[in-house]
């Protein structure tokens, strides 16, 4: 069963074991519109059976809020149009030319193309990928894309951040929510687990304007208005303390100096990330 949210917004929350992010499902009075493919056409046929049990209108597309193997290889499954941004087409088109068999993965994860990460989570989920088919965006756009779905209004917009350039969110105006997926995630595919806390706070000038009452993230549960803001907050405070700091030895110093207590373990990753994103800028790695 898909969770209920709000009166038109459903979803199928994440599971972590294997990386499945949240799926979401919006029903105007016309038409129905998904949230994102899934990691596997099992995940997207799980999604599907769900949503078949429900009274909903006809599906119009599904929107694909960035180019990752988690949102996108259950495209083909989903059998609806699909919908998104201009470079994640782009990108699609490049991922098609791939091989996914476990030596090709290996192979690009050795020469750093790939994520070990990801490349583990992919042979978990989906251990046979023989038959993964990669697909193509029938719809995209470049700034902004509004959907009518009778009565309900998804209003897209690109906003790109570190963690993927294409980052599309989602914006369902009548109910309040704002899919966010991963936008505000640490960049994982350049070297290092890294946030970079100018272009954090780029992101959060235009997330902040929409007036929410849930957001959804792809890979935890959905959060209130105030949940998602203290963690942000608690982010962005780690970030402004690492300034321009390059060493996380000697930001974690100045930590204990300044507080008097050692950062709890969220606060030593957030350091660790911002630092990381220092040192990408200067291109230490
Ligand atoms: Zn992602």
């Amino acid at each position: 069963m898909l969770k209920k949210l709000t009166n038109r917004v459903y979803y199928m929350p994440h599971y972590s074991k294997t990386d499945r992010p949240t799926l979401g499902l919006i029903c105007g009075d016309t038409y129905s519109l998904i949230i994102d493919s899934g990691n596997s056409p099992a995940h997207a046929e799980a999604f599907l059976h769900d949503a078949a049990k429900m009274n909903i209108p006809p599906v119009m597309g599904v929107i694909i809020t960035h180019w990752h193997w988690d949102h996108t290889f259950g495209m083909e499954a989903m059998n609806a149009l699909t919908i998104g941004h201009q470079e994640t087409k782009a990108q699609l088109e490049y991922m098609k030319t791939l091989e996914w068999d476990d030596d090709s993965l290996d192979a690009r994860v050795k020469k750093g193309e790939e994520i070990a990460f990801c490349g583990d989570m992919m042979k978990l989920e989906m251990p046979d990928r023989n038959h993964l088919k990669i697909i193509g965006l029938d719809v995209t756009f470049h700034d902004k894309l509004e959907i009518d779905l009778g009565g309900v209004t998804c209003l897209l917009q690109h906003v790109g951040g570190v963690h993927a350039k294409d980052f599309i969110i989602a914006y369902i105006q009548e109910e309040k929510v704002l899919f966010l997926g991963d936008c505000l995630c640490p960049d994982l595919y350049s070297g290092e687990w890294s946030y970079d806390y100018k272009d954090l706070n780029r992101l959060l000038q235009l997330v902040k304007p929409y007036d929410v009452e849930y957001y959804v993230s792809s890979h935890q549960n959905p959060q209130t208005d105030q949940e998602l803001w203290n963690d942000v907050n608690e982010l962005c405070e780690m970030g402004k303390f690492v300034g321009d700091e390059k060493s996380v030895e000697s930001a974690v110093k100045r930590f204990r100096m300044e507080r008097n207590a050692g950062p709890t373990e969220q606060q030593m990753e957030d350091i660790t990330f911002f630092v990381n994103g220092n040192q990408k800028r200067d291109g230490i790695f």
